[in-house]
């Protein structure tokens, strides 16, 4: 299938990008690794009739520690966010979430401000950015502005970003210490994205559950903090009997879950608990560990 025509501008510096969205509104387009957005255009779903291509700022690409933080830039590639040690040892669900998006050549192109910017709610990382309380920066015409993750997500395909702006960063605080997390998914067969999708974070102390953060994607239309969930966890033995007790109350607060051909919302709420429940136990022995 072959796109609606449009003109094609590679930017040379951030400022030349946001000044060309500035000048042309909501007819332009922000493209990064073209994963999502060239398929989009192709099936005619979105025509922008100017593409302004930041996938060569270099400066916008990089993973590294700034105080008690990781940072990462919206060019770093879903590659280079699953290969990270820095990420890895300390901010691991966004790692582990990189490391099950698609395919290789998915992983080697799609940028994780792209993934960020386009909120397809069966993404992998919103679920790891809303359990770890990433905050996400966002650059435009007046400056710099920090995203709470919690705020970020509006709605299917829908964030709290400006037409004019760039999200630049993303800043992932550190596991504190006694903190283990995991991130599980179903997949779906054809495409790996999340059919449904589970980020779990537990703080452990003296055997019992002190802290705990649980988020979903592909089971509503945003991804979710499950307030339920993590209320029922916290102060609980960090056993599994206890963590099945608690995921048994996933996305209670979804009205209405998404439903396909391949998964009804009943199934999906389904799977949300039983992947609550695998997520919370490999969060638990990963904060002994
Ligand atoms: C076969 C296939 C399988 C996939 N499987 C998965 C999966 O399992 N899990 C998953 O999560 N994803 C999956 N994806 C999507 C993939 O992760 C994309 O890479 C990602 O969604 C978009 O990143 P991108 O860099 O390619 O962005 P692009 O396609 O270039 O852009 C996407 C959108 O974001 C905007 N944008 C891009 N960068 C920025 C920025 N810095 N600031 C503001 N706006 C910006 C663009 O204007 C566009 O609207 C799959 C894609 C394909 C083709």
């Amino acid at each position: 299938m072959i796109p609606a025509p449009f003109d094609y501008v590679q930017a040379r510096s951030l400022e030349e990008a946001i000044s060309l969205l500035q000048r042309h509104g909501e007819e332009a387009k922000l493209l990064a690794g073209g994963h999502s957005l060239i398929p989009m255009m192709k099936l005619r779903l979105v025509r922008p009739s100017l593409l302004v291509d930041i996938g060569g700022l270099e400066e916008l690409r990089y993973i590294r520690e700034e105080g008690e933080e990781v940072a990462i830039g919206a060019l770093a590639l879903h590659s280079d966010v699953a290969r990270s040690p820095l990420l890895r040892e300390k901010a691991p669900l966004l790692a582990q979430a990189a490391s099950v998006i698609g395919d290789v050549q998915v992983r080697n192109r799609g940028t994780i401000g792209g993934s960020l910017a386009h909120a397809d709610p069966a993404a992998d990382y919103p679920a790891a950015v809303l359990a770890s309380e990433a905050t996400l920066v966002a650059q435009g015409p007046v400056g710099r502005r920090a995203i709470p993750a919690r705020e970020y997500f509006l709605g299917p395909f829908t964030t709290a970003l400006e037409p004019e702006e760039v999200l630049v960063e993303v800043r992932v605080p550190a596991l504190a210490p006694g903190t283990g997390a995991a991130y599980l998914k179903f997949p779906h067969p054809a495409s790996g994205f999340a059919v449904v999708g589970c980020a779990a974070l537990v703080t452990v102390r003296g055997g019992e559950v002190t802290g705990a953060r649980v988020a979903f994607t592909g089971v509503a239309g945003s991804p979710f903090r499950d307030d339920g969930v993590e209320g029922a966890v916290v102060g609980r033995p960090a056993e599994a009997e206890a963590m099945a007790e608690a995921a048994a109350l996933a996305a209670q607060a979804v009205d209405y879950p998404l439903s396909d051909v391949f998964a009804s919302g009943r199934y999906r709420v389904h799977l949300a608990k039983v992947f609550a429940r695998r997520a919370l136990a490999e969060a638990v022995a990963a904060a002994a560990s």
